[in-house]
């Protein structure tokens, strides 16, 4: 076996500087343990290199490369592509579906149902009386609980906080548009609608874009928010929307995501929705300027899930702590969309593998601090398979951190910065089926599956040391 002395040195030399690549990277990232890990193997590289000279052991150290390299080889072995995901929302069809009523979302119950009021009596009477304690419990602390308490309220990041927070409200005046009166429908195909909405979309801020048919099995069945005090609007079921949806993606900054569930994450959500209502908003008011309806999703106008939504319009698949994973930004991003009866071109839904490294991975069911994400497997849930999370035990906790969390955002592989590992790993994961039965071990054992905040840039920092001890 002498003839395999120097290709296996190469192939060593090849390994030994993939990991102090990785090594490198984890640094940056912050990721101790990875780091850890990568010099653990780094190290074993140089022993491995040496061994191959060593007459004793040398055979053996041949050995195990040509068994790392049927490894490399079996990764080569292409993934049958999800066919469930690439149906979109529809793959995940069970039976007869159920519309999900937006009374029921915790937001509505808090925002809505004001005690003394007829919406509550209705709703706590005779809809869901088994919800009334919980809520009435939750209403006593305040839906966030004191905004930033985790950080003792540090002031500078809740007024981020709050200063975007204020202007979805301004902007949800101009949700719906009806097609402005001496504005002709401008005569474009659906092809090049579709270019220049999404190119114009991207300019002014969004992320990725995509565009779909809205499936009438995911639009809410009754509207549970009451904006500007429309009381009149609560429990009429929500119908006749325009059929499409220009589906936007705005995308978390990582620095921020990492401090979860400190004040750091929460200053960049809401961010992120205002700067989502700003581009909705836009686009609702051009397409109204082009002759067609044009309603913008935001925080101050739901009409649909976004998710789902998403997913239909090829942005990424939905991942076991429900929220959408793309490509390139994994969790990291705010959704949201514009209905338009334009016509448009739309796009195919798509499989990046996140089924498939979810059902191993289990990190962020692991680490969430309210055991609201589900260890098994998908149930049925108003005519869908989907993890389901338990939102009012995910809500609690925010109240009593006053932020929104985002530990399992901030936890997912697929979230990690779009650097060159990371790309190389979400490309396998999306082709390789050994990739996608073995990276989410692999991922495990080099990253570990509990979540510790870390640094974030100095400007947002709420304290001066991190305590290594903490687990959130
Ligand atoms: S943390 Fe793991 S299990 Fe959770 S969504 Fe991300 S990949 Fe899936
Ligand atoms: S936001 Fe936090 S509490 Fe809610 S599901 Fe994610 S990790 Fe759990």
């Amino acid at each position: 076996m002498d003839f395999l002395i120097y290709p296996a040195l190469a192939a060593d030399l090849v390994a030994l500087a993939a990991c102090l690549y990785f090594t490198w990277e984890s640094k940056k990232e912050q990721e101790e343990r990875a780091v850890k890990n990568g010099l653990i193997l780094s190290g074993l590289c140089v022993l491995l290199g040496i061994g191959l000279f060593i007459p004793v052991i040398g055979t053996a150290v041949k050995l195990i490369f040509i068994l790392a390299f049927g490894f490399g080889l079996s990764l080569l072995i292409p993934a049958i592509p999800n066919a469930r995901a690439l149906k979109g929302a529809k793959g995940y069809r069970v039976g007869n579906p159920v519309r999900f009523d937006e009374r029921d979302t915790v937001f509505a119950r808090y925002r809505s149902l004001v005690p003394g009021s007829d919406l509550y009596k209705t709703y706590y009477s005779d809809l869901h009386p088994e919800k009334e304690k919980q809520d009435a419990k939750r209403r006593e602390k305040g839906f966030i609980g004191k905004p930033g308490i985790i950080d003792n309220e540090y002031q500078p990041n809740v007024a981020m906080m709050h200063a975007a927070f204020d202007i979805p409200p301004y902007l949800g005046y101009y949700a719906f548009n009806d097609p402005e009166p001496d504005a002709p429908k401008a005569n474009l195909t659906p092809e090049k609608a579709a270019d220049i909405v999404k190119n114009f979309a991207l300019h002014i801020g969004a992320d990725l874009v995509g565009i779909c048919k809205i499936d009438p099995d995911l639009v809410y069945s009754h509207r549970g928010e009451t904006h500007y005090g429309k009381v009149e609007g609560w429990g009429k079921e929500i119908k006749d929307l325009p059929p499409y949806a220009v589906v936007f993606l705005t995308e978390m900054n990582h620095s921020h995501v990492i401090s979860a569930p400190h004040t750091p994450t929460v200053a960049e959500s809401a961010h992120l929705y205002a700067r989502g209502a700003y581009i909705g908003t836009l686009l609702a008011r051009w397409f109204a300027h082009m002759g067609y309806k044009g309603v913008a999703e935001h925080t101050r106008n739901y009409n649909i899930p976004l998710p789902p939504l998403a997913a239909d319009a090829g942005l990424g698949e939905v991942g076991r702590q429900g929220y959408l994973v793309a490509p390139n930004m994994g969790a990291r991003s705010r959704i949201f969309a514009v209905l338009t009866d334009m016509p448009l071109a739309v796009d195919s839904p798509i499989s990046l593998g996140v089924e498939e490294f979810c059902k191993a991975c289990k990190k962020c069911a692991d680490s969430c601090p309210s055991k609201s994400i589900p260890q098994g497997e998908k149930t049925v849930c108003n005519g869908f398979s989907k993890w389901k999370l338990d939102e009012d035990a995910c809500y609690d906790f925010w109240s009593k951190v006053g932020t929104d969390c985002s530990i399992c955002m901030a936890i997912c592989p697929f979230s990690r910065p779009d650097t060159l590992l990371h790309k190389i790993v979400r490309k396998f994961v999306a082709k390789s089926r050994v990739a996608q039965i073995v990276f989410p071990h692999v991922d495990n054992f080099l990253y570990g599956k509990k979540w510790r905040p870390k640094h974030t840039a100095s400007w947002l920092n709420y304290r001066k040391e991190l305590d290594k001890n903490e687990i959130y």
